[in-house]
């Protein structure tokens, strides 16, 4: 069996350096350092993070320590001010895509636009959006969620920044013949959809894909769904113990592909493991 791992692989920058702020912080801390949830989407490297001294919680009665670290998308402001308020140092690791992305938010409304966003409700990125804009913003996960919005004057459409690039393009082109007026913004991250575009070339040249990130990550999810939507049959995994030889019976190519949270200790052992089961010499160089 073949191996073709993208060229894209591992932590994207607003994660890595999500990451290794929580390290400083708890490498500096002489008392306890929070996280609201999860830092990143990778339960593994959560864990990690647990033994370096970075806890996690989800009450605010939890929260009190001497450090706060905001996780990449964000947090929601009572959360923030309740951090504040008991005297925890906040370390911001929001990252700078997402902060762009909210800042051309707030001027679309501002500036009149009925505001729609394509984003995944519930994600910390579109709770915080909603938080500050209210009414002002409309968030739609699907074409179908798009056909229900009522739809006046001049109307801003953007995206959170790990959708979907063929969901946007879906969306986008079903409001440009709704919308008397439409600014499109496209507020995609660069980091994800050189990996969707990179996910579908591989798709032409395997067998399977092996798409290896958390279960509970967008941007991993979008790459499974794009597998999928190809008929490739593809597996999302977060660990190497999840991959069953069963599954590359007959497969003469299988493409790898991480999500942006998935570490490279991760993919390493994923990759080994591949080629144990697959009894393949080598992994291939990048796909172009
Ligand atoms: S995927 Fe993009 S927006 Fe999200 S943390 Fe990484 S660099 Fe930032």
């Amino acid at each position: 069996m073949e191996i073709i791992v993208a060229k894209h692989m591992g932590f994207c920058g607003g994660v890595k350096r999500a990451v290794e702020m929580a390290q400083g912080a708890a490498q500096q801390a002489d008392g306890p350092v929070f996280t609201w949830g999860p830092l990143i989407h990778n339960p593994q490297v959560v864990q990690r993070l647990q033994a370096e001294g970075v806890q996690l919680t989800e009450q605010l009665n939890g929260l009190e320590g001497e450090a706060f670290v905001v996780s990449a998308y964000g947090v929601e402001h009572a959360v923030l001010e309740h951090a504040r308020a008991k005297g925890m140092r906040v370390v911001d690791a929001t990252c700078p895509v997402v902060i762009r992305a909210h800042q051309l938010a707030y001027k679309l409304a501002d500036e009149g636009y009925q505001l729609i966003v394509v984003g995944d409700h519930g994600h910390p990125e579109m709770v915080t959006l909603k938080e500050v804009l209210g009414d002002k913003v409309t968030i739609v996960h699907t074409l179908e969620e798009a056909r229900r919005v009522k739809v006046r004057g001049k109307v801003g459409v953007m995206s959170q920044t790990t959708q979907s690039l063929e969901n946007f393009r879906q969306i986008v082109a079903h409001l440009a013949v709704r919308a008397k007026e439409l600014k499109v913004l496209n507020t995609l991250c660069p980091a994800i959809t050189v990996r969707q575009e990179e996910a579908e070339r591989l798709v032409e040249e395997v067998d399977a894909l092996v798409v290896v990130g958390g279960h509970g990550s967008s941007n991993t999810t979008r790459l499974t769904e794009l597998g999928r939507t190809h008929a490739v049959t593809t597996y999302h995994i977060e660990v190497p113990d999840e991959l069953d030889p069963a599954w590359f019976a007959g497969v003469e190519k299988v493409g790898v592909m991480s999500g942006a949270s998935t570490p490279d200790w991760i993919i390493t052992q994923v990759l080994h493991r591949l080629q144990e089961i697959g009894d393949a010499q080598a992994v291939n160089a990048a796909v172009s």
